[in-house]
């Protein structure tokens, strides 16, 4: 790792500073270490980076370092491609602005009352975050005054191309004044891209935050997908059944070592935090103790974990993922050290997913999606548990006599077998942890083959296309959702190919409208006259009375359950189907459509499950 920059080595403001020793943030990311100098200075930025990178702050902070309150009217206008991320950003914006006294954001997206807005908007706000559709709309009205604007920043430039709104974004760009800053941020830097940032920033500095980095051999890489189970579920499960060692969990902020440790404690594991708040000679001591064996679980940042050789640690867990393939390598390396071998366990988000293609292109290593070990392999691994327990007892030979004639008589006085009582006796001593472990658990989204389709699919995408991808051939090389997946369900608009309808118009508007995400939209074909589009089964009336009224290329969706054959490409009579669109990128695929529920718990015992797990006995000091 190259030398660590330190927050306070980057002139930002002392409020803004503040805020981030509240969220326990440490060090920069590599993408605020590289932007955050240039954006405060004033300069345009064009920022290749994926979510989980800490690309949010990179913009945040500085432009906050930068605000003048006293200015009603926004003076930072972010441009997002769904309400979803509108809000996200709004939201740290605030957390980043906590120490600003009378500070303002408002998030504004298609979908919310135009009236609460206009309202807010008069209220004014120093920060807006929008969806490019709705912003556009207030600046058409008058009711969003851009007059004042000091910076624009693009996020996630190219999911927006994706969706169909680049001409929306450039006519916003118009709309603003010249002198403005501006920072663009992309996963991917498709032409249509490239050619709004040579059109509309200035002299931007290109921040490109790649590393090729490999990765020792005799570490098994695995990534667990964030669904169904929330972490800390999904890491008790983990520790209750992965023989291990010594383990380092590496989490992001200072704050989550703590957070962590004070759990995996109160579940039985010896388990402490190492953070850059504790002092040289506390980090050595609990390091020492880990050598040790007095310890056994470390939760640390990578900071505080920056260089730690020791032999025992069997497992690294990325509880959060790293900014980067270069963070990646350096945490995997704490473990296989001095040729042993080590696992290395990763939890990615599906938000986070470009960045685990990134992690794995980088070190050119596939890391392998693992399965959380399921009721049944902890219900084994209790039972071997339990088992042992008696026959290290009965090999201790302690003196039982007292038991022995307390149960035998027990035995002949109420006419029950030994075999009776034992299994009454191992049930009482059971209550508190189930040997048998159920957990309902939701299937997983992928297998592998299919997970190996998804990162091929997105290799192509990233080629981009304008218009939401309606040129490119590769979507419909993937494989075809069919309509009767019992997850989606097909529906009618009343806008096709005639005109002159786009996926990525529709796409943008149902996503933005209707709060679903563009990944959970499914197949959309165009047809002259009219369209239809695949969208997870329990959308609710109110939802589609609004998108009925929801307007692409101004018509109205008017949108309807489709009464089409069945399973058919065509719709007789009503014009052929021009082109069939596959799962748009990330949707669901046959593995189920994700419920939007995959942080809540869903294991019915989690209690049990969780509380307690894996007892390692806690070993003193
Ligand atoms: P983003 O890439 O903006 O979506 O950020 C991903 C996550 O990283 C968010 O949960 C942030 O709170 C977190 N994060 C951003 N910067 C830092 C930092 N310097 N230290 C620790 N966590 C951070």
């Amino acid at each position: 790792m190259s030398e660590p920059i330190l927050f306070s080595d980057l002139a930002l403001s002392e409020p803004v500073m503040r805020a981030i020793q509240k969220v326990g943030y440490e060090q920069p990311s590599p993408i605020q270490a590289a932007a955050i100098p240039v954006l405060l200075a004033g300069g345009d930025i064009l920022g290749m980076a994926q979510t989980g990178t800490g690309k949010t702050a990179a913009f945040a902070l500085p432009l906050l370092s930068r605000i003048d309150t006293k200015q009603a009217d926004p003076q930072i206008l972010v441009l997002a491609p769904t309400r979803e991320l509108a809000i996200q950003v709004a939201e740290a914006f605030q957390k980043y602005a906590s120490e600003i006294p009378g500070f303002h954001v408002l998030p504004i997206y298609g979908g919310q009352e135009m009236t609460t807005q206009l309202r807010q908007l008069k209220r004014g706000a120093h920060v807006v975050v929008g969806t490019p559709g709705r912003v556009m709309d207030h600046l058409r009205r008058g009711s969003l005054n851009l007059n004042n604007l000091k910076a624009l920043v693009l996020d996630e430039a190219d999911e927006m191309l994706r969706m169909g709104f680049i001409d929306d974004v450039e006519w916003i760009l118009e709309h603003t004044p010249k002198t403005r800053q501006t920072a663009l941020f992309s996963a991917t830097m498709p032409k249509e891209i490239r050619n709004v940032c040579n059109n509309y920033l200035n002299d931007a500095k290109e921040i490109k935050i790649a590393s090729s980095q490999s990765t020792d051999a005799n570490i098994e890489q695995v990534y667990w997908m964030v669904s169904g189970t929330n972490k800390l579920d999904a890491l008790t499960r983990i520790l209750e059944v992965e023989p291990f060692d010594g383990m380092i969990i590496f989490v992001r902020t200072k704050t989550a070592t703590v957070e962590l440790a004070e759990k995996l404690e109160a579940r039985g594991y010896s388990a402490s935090a190492l953070n850059g708040d504790m002092n040289q000679q506390l980090r050595e001591r609990t390091i020492e103790r880990l050598k040790t064996g007095k310890l056994d679980i470390v939760i640390a940042t990578d900071v505080a974990a920056r260089g730690i050789d020791v032999e025992r640690v069997s497992h690294v867990v990325n509880y959060d993922i790293p900014y980067d393939s270069e963070a990646y390598v350096h945490r995997i390396g704490r473990t296989g050290r001095a040729g042993r071998s080590g696992k290395a366990i990763l939890f990615v988000a599906p938000r986070e997913k470009r960045l685990l293609y990134t992690i794995e292109k980088a070190t050119k290593k596939p890391i392998t999606l693992m399965e959380l070990p399921s009721g049944a392999t902890v219900t084994k691994h209790r039972i071997d548990q339990f088992t042992q327990q008696i026959t290290d007892t009965l090999q201790e030979q302690p003196d039982l006599s007292f038991f022995n004639d307390l149960l035998a008589e027990y035995s002949h006085s109420n006419d029950v077998s030994p075999e009776q009582i034992a299994s009454a006796l191992a049930f009482l001593l059971q209550r508190e942890r189930p040997l048998q472990v159920k957990f309902t658990d939701v299937k997983p989204e992928r297998n592998e083959r299919r997970d190996r389709d998804d990162r091929g699919g997105r290799d192509r995408d990233d080629r981009g296309g304008r218009d939401g991808g309606r040129d490119r051939g590769p979507r419909e090389d993937r494989p075809r959702r069919e309509r009767n997946d019992e997850n989606m369900d097909r529906y009618r608009i009343e806008v096709g190919r005639n005109h002159e309808a786009r996926p990525g118009d529709i796409v943008g508007a149902i996503a933005n409208e209707a709060g679903i995400e563009s990944r959970f939209i499914g197949h959309i074909k165009l047809h002259d006259e009219f369209s239809t589009v695949d969208l997870p089964t329990g959308i609710s009336k109110d939802t589609l009375a609004k998108l009925k009224k929801v307007r692409v290329r101004n018509r109205p969706l008017e949108i309807s359950l489709d009464t089409g054959p069945r399973g058919g490409d065509d719709f007789p009579g009503r014009g052929k189907p021009k082109r069939d669109f596959g799962p748009r990128d990330g949707a669901p695929r046959e593995g189920g459509y994700r419920d939007g529920g995959r942080d809540k718990p869903r294991f019915s015992d989690r209690d049990n499950a969780s509380k307690k797990s894996g007892y390692r006995p806690k070993k003193s000091d």
